[in-house]
């Protein structure tokens, strides 16, 4: 018979996590105001809140921890980083910095003025925030398809070239120091970028005369989902896949907690040398001096030896089919969710499942908080609290979507645990008809409300 698919690592330190009864979780969950982000993480069972630096280190990583240089300039540590990210990425300059929104706050503190156009595929949460701080505009121009969750695509996270192209020609090149290309595609759902897609954008930028950014956090999971769903390159490696992604690019950011499967560290990379030049000052002024920027010697070494485990093929088929393990089981069950599966998480469609709960009582809060007291399992609401209020009216912006995001870290939890998130879910799904009334916000934050955010239950 056709040999089961198995994990292609095995365990060699185990941290324990606890249970606990339903009684506790709720008095936990109302200590924490309903706020997901609130609670201790010993109240947590199977934590999926986040893929961020919460993935487990190989024994290769720890390894390398003990080889840092801690010297101040010009570290061994420095120069095996440099080298890898040449040998793996093709970029020749880079900053290290301590995490993915210190890359951008280098990289836009240099690029950015007032009134500036950033197109992008749905920019990240932070990557906005430092676009908009700056009063200048991200612009989304992602395909439309991403917006509906049951439609089964391959590339789902694409930017639109005809929109991109409007923009292009709208706006002179001045005002756009960047296109941002986000791959995967977090914001849609995990959802890859095609090699065709990346080589389209490219390819308009150049006509344009402006900047290509990816941004990179999950870049090898995006260039697995190339390898096995796009014509021409099945039979190419990871790494092969990976060089001709950031080919086309001018610069990377890079959250090096997703694919670099450390738990703290970014760098931004350049192809041109005036523009690493440039972002020295910022990054010396933010970070700390170019050859460590926000890291330690050991930290950015573990961060080497993580690049190159995470662009190999058997580490992201072990992540990517544990995701699409999880996806299968809610399909069992008919539980809706963003379809395909995603690279780094499940989005379950809340609206879908919570039919009866108002849209002004937060539905996928009110998911989250329900799937917190069955199980103990933490996931994160992308809805309405997290689209925050409008700045000029403040009054709630609805997002078309309300989802449940249930991020799976790194080497981190088995498939029994995705066993336990499913059946879980089920239970909330199979009890969804009596569930009709939310949550209402009782303080908040005039900005990111949804970190800090404190409820309590409709009445
Ligand atoms: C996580 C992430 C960032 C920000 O990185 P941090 O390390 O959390 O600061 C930026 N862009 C994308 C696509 C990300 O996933």
């Amino acid at each position: 018979m056709e040999l089961p698919f198995a994990e292609s690592f095995r365990i060699k330190m185990v941290e324990t996590i606890r249970k606990s009864t339903r009684e506790e979780r709720e008095k936990w969950i109302k200590e924490a105001k309903y706020n997901l982000f609130n609670l201790k993480s010993d109240q947590v069972f199977i934590d999926l809140l986040t893929d961020s630096g919460t993935g487990a280190m190989s024994d290769k990583q720890w390894a390398e921890l003990m080889l840092g240089d801690e010297s101040y300039a010009g570290a061994r540590s420095y120069y095996k980083m440099k080298n890898t990210i040449r040998e793996i990425l093709g970029f020749d300059y880079f900053l290290p910095t301590h995490q993915g929104r210190a890359a951008e706050n280098v990289l836009y503190s240099t690029l950015i003025k007032e009134g500036d156009i950033l197109p992008g595929n749905s920019h990240f949460d932070t990557t906005k925030g430092h676009i908009e701080f700056r009063k200048a505009i991200a612009l989304d121009c992602t395909i439309d398809e991403a917006a509906d969750t049951q439609l089964e695509i391959p590339f789902k996270g694409n930017m639109d070239p005809a929109k991109l192209e409007a923009v292009l020609k709208k706006y002179p090149k001045e005002k756009i120091p960047a296109v941002v290309l986000t791959v995967t595609n977090n914001t849609a759902g995990g959802q890859p970028v095609s090699m065709q897609n990346i080589r389209e954008v490219s390819a308009l930028c150049k006509k344009y005369g402006v900047n290509l950014q990816i941004d990179s956090a999950r870049f090898a999971e995006n260039a697995y989902f190339i390898k096995t769903r796009e014509k021409g390159y099945e039979h190419k490696t990871i790494k092969e896949i990976v060089k001709e992604m950031f080919s086309y690019a001018d610069i990377m950011t890079m959250s090096s907690k997703k694919d670099a499967i450390v738990n703290m560290g970014g760098f931004v990379a350049f192809k041109n040398e005036e523009l690493w030049k440039k972002c020295q000052m910022f990054c010396i002024m933010n970070e700390g001096f170019i050859t460590y920027g926000g890291m330690s010697g050991r930290d950015m070494n573990a961060l080497a030896q993580g690049l190159d485990e995470g662009t190999e093929f058997e580490y992201l088929e072990t992540r990517i089919r544990q995701v699409e393990y999880l996806g299968a089981k809610l399909d069992e069950y008919g539980i809706p969710y963003q379809r395909p599966a995603g690279g780094h998480a499940i989005f379950v469609d809340a609206k879908k499942v919570l039919t009866h709960v108002p849209k002004e009582e937060f539905i996928a809060q009110t998911l989250g908080i329900e799937l917190y007291l069955e199980a103990g399992i933490r996931g994160v609401e992308i809805g309405s609290i997290l689209a925050d209020r409008d700045p000029v009216t403040r009054e709630n912006r609805y997002p078309k979507l309300e989802l449940l995001r249930l991020a799976i870290p790194r080497r981190t939890y088995t498939n029994n645990h995705m066993d336990v998130i499913a059946a879980a879910l089920k239970n909330v799904f199979d009890r969804r008809e009596q569930i009709d009334r939310g949550y209402v916000i009782t303080k908040e934050f005039p900005i990111m409300r949804h970190f800090t955010v404190e409820l309590e239950p409709a009445q």
